[in-house]
Parts: C-alpha cells; structure tokens; sequence
C-alpha cells in the first residue's frame, strides 16, 4: 500500500499543483480506486478560469470527473453492493462510475426521485475542496494516482475490451441528456424530436460529436453540424452526421439560410446548442422551424446574456426551448450501454494524452482549442 498518493490540485485560478495525500481507511462500505485514465472536461476549464459555475469554487480542489481505473482495495460490503448492475466487485476489476451523487435527503431526492440531477445538496467528484477537515480524506478528484469512492457512488464495472478513451467519453455523453429530452411528447402531433427528424447541433467539439451521435442512435434522419474547425469537422462523419456547415459559412446569416436549403426552407426539427458561446443560442432559435424545438446544452458556465425577442424568436415561432442540468443515474446506465454497444468510435474523439504532471499543460493545450479532447494517464 502506498503510504503517499500524488494528486494534481487546483489551488487557485491557472494554478496546478502536485499535493500528496495519506492512503485513507477504507470501510466495508466503501473502496480505493487506482486511476487509468481522466478527461479533462469544459466545466474542468471552467472551475481553472475562475469562471462562476454551480460546481468548483472551494479552491483548493482535485479536478476529474470522467474516471475510469481498477478497484485498488475495496470493502466487504461494498463487494457485493457497490455495483450499480448487481456484479460483484473485485480488486483488479476496471470501473467507472457517476461523477456526483445526490444527497437523498432534500425535497427533491425524496419527491422526484426520477430528477435527483435537480438535487439541492449534491456530492461532486472532481469539484470538492481537499483541505478541510471535514472533506477527509480529501482524495475525491480523478486528477491523481488514487480516488476513494463513496458509499452509494453509481459505480459501474466495465468490460476489458472496451478502450479506456471510449469509457472516459461515457461522462459527455451523459451531458447531452438534452437530446433525449427533446423527445418529450407533447399532447399535438409532431411536437418534440422524432424518428427521421432533421436536427441540427451547433458546434463541433466532443459535447457536439456526442449529440450528434445520440441523434442518430434516436433516429434523426439528417444531421447537419455548424463549426468552425476543419480538423474537428473531419471526424463529423464518424458520429452519424450527414451534412456540415464549416468555416466557409462565415456568418450566423449565411448559416442560418444554408440549414434553410438543406431542409426545403423549413428549418430543423430540432436544435442542439453545444457551443458554449451564448450568442449562438439566437442563431439556434433562427435555424429552428416553427413548432420546433431548440435544446442548450453546452452553455453549463455563466458567459453572459443574449438579447431574446419574445414575440418573435418564442411565441410566434410557437417553438420549445428546452435546458438540462447534469442527468439523473439511470441516464449513465443508458449512455454507458451506448458506448459499451461500440456503434460510435468514441476513443476517436480522445486526441490528445498527458502525464498526471502534465495536468496544466493538458488544460491549456484545451483551451488553445488544439485538441478535440484531452486526457491524463495516472
Ligand atoms: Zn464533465
Ligand atoms: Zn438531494
């Protein structure tokens, strides 16, 4: 057992660094995890920037919060009930799990069981602090050698022949629940996101590969991505889609009337705002037909407001405007099958790999918007 476990940690805004930690007790209830493999996600970037997000602003913290690695050592409980799918658990067996967890206590978790993304108090790995006491024993971020999982974390065991970069991905896709939640029926015909549907993502990084994806796994019948880089574009086909809006068109205008020709001068059924950049939330509105739906999913950070015309981008348009919050658990079940069912090459979106120690230079490499997604080896 090693007596000092390595951690990178945020300690302030653009500042990582190397802490070490006590190997923690471990309860029948609970297990240590050895880490193989983290994303470094948007909201990662997000808490490094200073930015006013929901989740990591009591600095210092571990950041890592799209896990996978092998149980190190693991209670006698948790052996047999830490397992979200009923397997039984073993040390050496490769896992990933739900990056936070409801508090199970709140008028939420107790009345809307199936919404506890909507939690008041939740628990976030990868987002909490690392040198109070009370957040003992402090090792609760993917961004190091060793993580100590939770009793009651959604834990999941996953298969060997998986790659490790497709398993890093599950965490994303869970993030562009919105895509399912366009499904929503509505009471009249032809409301919400339906087979053969024309959807449109705007934004052609890992969350917009993902939702073009689950697009096409729900049934779309053309996919059409907006971007602006040629070599994240490349990868567009890989992820079921049919139609690119690239650089060339240089303007929201001539974006807007190109999905207008693709669609025979209807717009797009449906909308996915995976951006992050909240202006183009209005060029979303624009390439939304009347009676559609528009989904913002990227935009998770506080990056500003957009002016919205009532009348004429809502009411008139008689259009559904739809947000989403992280996802309740059954939604990592299902999105974690859907990289485990190997019908999109997600590992294909991992570009670029980095040292723990190399932590900040894989966050910067991110921000220079030189990579599609970056990940760090324990
Ligand atoms: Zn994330
Ligand atoms: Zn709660």
């Amino acid at each position: 057992m090693p007596e000092k476990l390595r951690s990178m940690v945020l300690e302030s805004p653009f500042t990582l660094r190397m802490w070490e930690f006590p190997y923690p007790e471990v309860p029948e209830d609970a297990l240590v995890v050895k880490m193989e493999m983290v994303g470094v996600c948007g909201s990662d970037i997000h808490a490094y920037e200073g930015l006013k997000s929901v989740r990591g602003r009591d600095l210092p913290i571990i950041l890592g919060h799209e896990p996978v690695g092998r149980v190190y050592e693991i209670g006698k409980k948790a052996r047999v009930e830490m397992e979200s799918r009923g397997n039984l658990l073993t040390e050496g067996d490769r896992v990933t799990w739900m990056s936070w967890l409801p508090c199970g206590k709140c008028p939420v978790c107790k009345l809307m069981p199936q919404s506890t993304q909507l939690c008041q108090n939740p628990f976030f790995y990868g987002f909490t602090n690392c040198d109070k006491e009370e957040n003992k024993p402090w090792i609760f971020g993917g961004y190091g050698e060793y993580i100590y999982i939770k009793p009651g974390t959604y834990l999941f065991k996953v298969d060997e022949s998986i790659p490790l970069e497709a398993i890093v991905m599950t965490d994303t896709i869970v993030s562009v629940r919105g895509v399912e939640k366009a499904m929503t029926p509505y009471p009249n015909i032809k409301e919400g996101f339906g087979f053969m549907d024309t959807v449109v993502v705007q934004g052609d990084g890992p969350i917009g590969m993902c939702a073009a994806a689950k697009a096409k796994a729900l049934g779309a019948g053309i996919v059409i991505m907006t971007g602006h880089h040629e070599s994240r574009l490349k990868l567009a086909n890989d992820f079921g889609v049919n139609s690119v809006i690239g650089p060339e068109y240089d303007s929201a205008e001539k974006r807007v009337k190109e999905v207008y020709n693709i669609t025979n001068g209807r717009g797009a059924d449906l909308v996915l705002g995976c951006t992050g950049v909240p202006l183009t939330m209005l060029e979303g509105i624009g390439m939304t037909r009347a009676g559609g739906t528009y989904v913002e999913i990227g935009t998770v950070a506080d990056r500003g407001t957009v002016p919205i015309n009532p009348a004429l981008h809502i009411a008139n348009k008689d259009i559904r405007i739809m947000g989403q919050k992280y996802a309740p658990p059954q939604q990592y079940d299902r999105d974690l099958k859907f990289v485990e069912k190997r019908i999109f090459p997600f590992e294909k979106l991992v570009t670029h790999h980095f040292k723990l120690e190399e932590a900040q230079e894989a966050i910067e490499t991110h921000l220079k918007r030189k990579s599609m997604k970056t990940v760090l080896l324990a």
